[in-house]
């Protein structure tokens, strides 16, 4: 079955009639936790709401104020788990979460477009995808993409959304011939009745179920980010299309005011100075290392130096560490004389090193 969403992407509420309601659990995670809520299972003559497929994920929204937990496909129906029960034989207004679903239209269509063109340049097919809440990725198949294609790829998709390049959706029967010219990818195998093919105007033309603007225009921007190494010789190519472009440009700059401010500088000085930072730090934490060294050779001498020497030495250096007090007791060098050494801020986690003859030791150290 096509869904109403399907042939009217843009359209945000719609009246159909209740045609199933029943009691059902459903496998919801909340804060990282797997748990079954008390819902109710419910199917509709048709629906605005997008079921999940095609690697979309499913909408949000309400049935008359109700709110929509989940929507799955089972078979030719879309079937929506309610949080409170509605009347069969209803007639209901459903409303979907509209910024979700166009969020989740921009990336489905970028996904389209970015696969289409990586493939048309660079011959890279595209194997999976995997839309996320903030930023997606394609799977593309080869071992790793230079950055000059993806600059390449970059310009070409935006190019595309520049040219306000026309979207569009034709529904053909399972049967027909027309179908063996067009790719297969993105096509759930539970998919029933007519078989929609989603076209970028000059650019691709797919079988697809998800939902998509109806003009690259609609998208206003891609930005690729980076790419990770996948499974088996492919690479994942990291993305942010539609309002996610500028959200992320807007933590970018959040971020960059921030670090103006603890640099003390402009944004083109960033790398430069942190990377001067990293080196004094390690140039600061090998002289501490040593003068650390020193202290405990000092440390040990003046305790050495004591007549008569005490049978008990105790120590403690808040900045000091399990090499300073292992150095102290080199130093010390007696077996007879129980050391008791620790290390670490006041009130915080520290080390604690107890050294000498066995008994004693017992006595002081843990357990
Ligand atoms: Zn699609």
């Amino acid at each position: 079955m096509v869904f109403y969403c399907q042939r009217h992407s843009y359209e945000k509420t719609y009246t159909t009639k209740v045609v199933a309601c029943n009691p059902a659990k459903l496998d919801v995670v909340e804060n990282s936790k797997k748990k079954k809520v008390d819902c109710y299972e419910t199917t509709f003559e048709d629906t605005v709401m997008f079921p999940e497929g095609g690697g979309q994920p499913d909408d949000r929204g309400t049935v008359d104020g109700i709110p929509v937990l989940r929507i799955i496909r089972k078979g030719g129906d879309a079937v929506h788990y309610l949080e409170k029960p509605l009347e069969v034989g209803s007639l209901v207004t459903q409303e979907i979460d509209w910024i979700r679903r166009h969020d989740h239209m921009q990336q489905h269509t970028a996904q389209h477009l970015i696969t289409a063109i990586a493939d048309s340049i660079y011959g890279y097919a595209t194997t999976s995808w995997y839309l996320a809440e903030s930023v997606s990725y394609i799977e593309l198949d080869t071992e790793e993409i230079p950055d000059e294609e993806i600059s390449a790829v970059e310009d070409a998709v935006n190019q595309r959304i520049r040219d306000a390049t026309a979207v569009y959706v034709k529904e053909y029967d399972a049967s027909d011939t027309e179908l063996k010219e067009i790719r297969t990818r993105g096509l759930p195998d539970d998919v029933v009745g007519p078989v929609r093919v989603v076209t970028i105007q000059d650019v691709d033309a797919n079988m697809c179920c998800g939902t998509h603007v109806c003009n690259l225009a609609d998208i206003q921007a891609i930005k690729l980010l980076h790419t990770e190494k996948g499974k088996a010789n492919k690479t994942l190519l990291f993305f942010v299309a539609g309002a996610r472009v500028l959200r992320y440009l807007g933590e970018c700059v959040d971020r960059e005011r921030h670090m103006n401010t603890l640099l003390h500088s402009c944004p083109s000085d960033h790398l430069r100075l942190v990377e001067k930072k990293q080196k004094d730090l390690k140039s600061t934490l090998r002289s501490l290392k040593e003068a650390l060294k020193d202290l405990a050779v000092a440390e040990g001498q003046k305790f050495l130096a004591q007549d008569p020497r005490p049978k008990v030495y105790f120590h403690h250096r808040r900045d000091g560490d399990m090499n300073y007090l292992g150095a102290i007791i080199n130093e010390i060098n007696d077996e007879c004389v129980l050391k008791v050494l620790t290390a670490g801020e006041d009130n915080g986690p520290g080390s604690l090193l107890v050294h000498g003859p066995a008994s004693l030791v017992a006595q002081v150290g843990p357990g």
